[in-house]
């Protein structure tokens, strides 16, 4: 039997146990079992002791820990370091290893929505943890031009720089809001990495309505509710929208491939565990 966990605090409603019991479903794996581990950071040594000599063999990390675990592991992928966050390890024998699987879920859904990076402009709103794995993304497919706004000016500076760590012929840009609205018609893709208008507090925008444009793709990383206010105004001014569920289920696929081995992203109808998932939510 292969066990599985999201570890994380706190883990009430999380989605996860539900996606992965899926994805196994579908790929007819039937001795995996995945579950939730709530922990405080003061705990996170003692178990880190216990699962490198066993007891799982994989673990996804969620808020507040994706960073703290860095310094617990035996090896972590180089833009996982870069961005300062794990959020999937894998143990093979008495060795962890980190990866980062949102940077690729997000990579996945912003391909299927036909936006394409090369040469094309991107706003990201918000710049934690998540913002920095959109950054990486856009960083490494080349963008022409990055726009960060965010509450706080020095986060949105340690996003700018791993993008141009990553690429530095990539303009990149730190804005207002104002400034935002005034270069709204050059910008193919913006991108809500904030936790603003997340599920219970759903009627917050985290920026101006008047940033979108019909030309537009507007992306939200939030998925409860599945329409957030942001994707509303977003819709009313006839920009496309995507919900961060298809980046959910993408990042459990490229979990469960780490874990597993194989070419399981090929293999696995993403399309049915988001509908799956969507039933959960509404
Ligand atoms: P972080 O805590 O690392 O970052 C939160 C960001 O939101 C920061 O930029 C913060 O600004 C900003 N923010 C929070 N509250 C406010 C506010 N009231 N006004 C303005 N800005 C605010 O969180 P994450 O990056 O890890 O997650 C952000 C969102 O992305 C969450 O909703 C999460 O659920 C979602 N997410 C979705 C994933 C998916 O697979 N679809 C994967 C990962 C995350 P400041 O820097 O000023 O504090």
């Amino acid at each position: 039997m292969k066990r599985f966990a999201l570890l994380g605090e706190p883990l009430g409603h999380s989605l996860s146990p539900a996606l992965h019991k899926a994805i196994y479903r579908q790929l007819e794996i039937d001795d995996a079992s995945y579950r939730t581990v709530e922990l405080p950071e003061e705990r996170l040594k003692s178990f880190f002791t216990g699962f490198k000599v066993g007891g799982f063999d994989g673990i996804n990390v969620t808020i507040p820990h994706k960073a703290s675990v860095i310094s617990l592991l035996d090896e972590v992928d180089s833009k996982a370091n870069l961005i300062k966050a794990v959020n999937c390890i894998n143990r093979v024998g008495n060795k962890l290893t980190g990866y980062n699987t949102d940077l690729l879920g997000f990579a996945y859904s912003l391909r299927q929505s036909g936006v394409s990076i090369e040469g094309n402009e991107f706003a990201i709103v918000g710049a934690g943890g998540s913002a920095q794995a959109v950054g990486a993304v856009l960083a490494e497919g080349s963008a022409k031009r990055v726009s960060i706004v965010n509450r706080t000016p020095e986060r949105a500076e340690l996003l700018q720089q791993t993008i141009l760590t990553l690429n530095d012929q990539v303009s990149v840009d730190i804005v207002d809001e104002q400034q935002l609205i005034e270069r709204s018609k050059q910008i193919d893709c913006v991108i809500n990495t904030t936790s603003v208008g997340m599920s219970p507090d759903t009627q917050s925008l985290p920026i101006s309505e008047q940033v979108f444009g019909s030309n537009m793709l507007a992306f939200d990383l939030i998925y409860n509710p599945l329409q957030t206010a942001f994707l509303k105004a977003a819709e009313s001014k006839g920009a496309n929208t995507v919900n961060g569920l298809q980046m959910l289920v993408a990042q459990a696929v490229y979990s469960v491939e780490i874990w597993m081995g194989g070419n399981i992203v090929a293999h696995v109808d993403m399309n049915a565990l988001v509908r799956d998932l969507e039933k959960l939510i509404k």
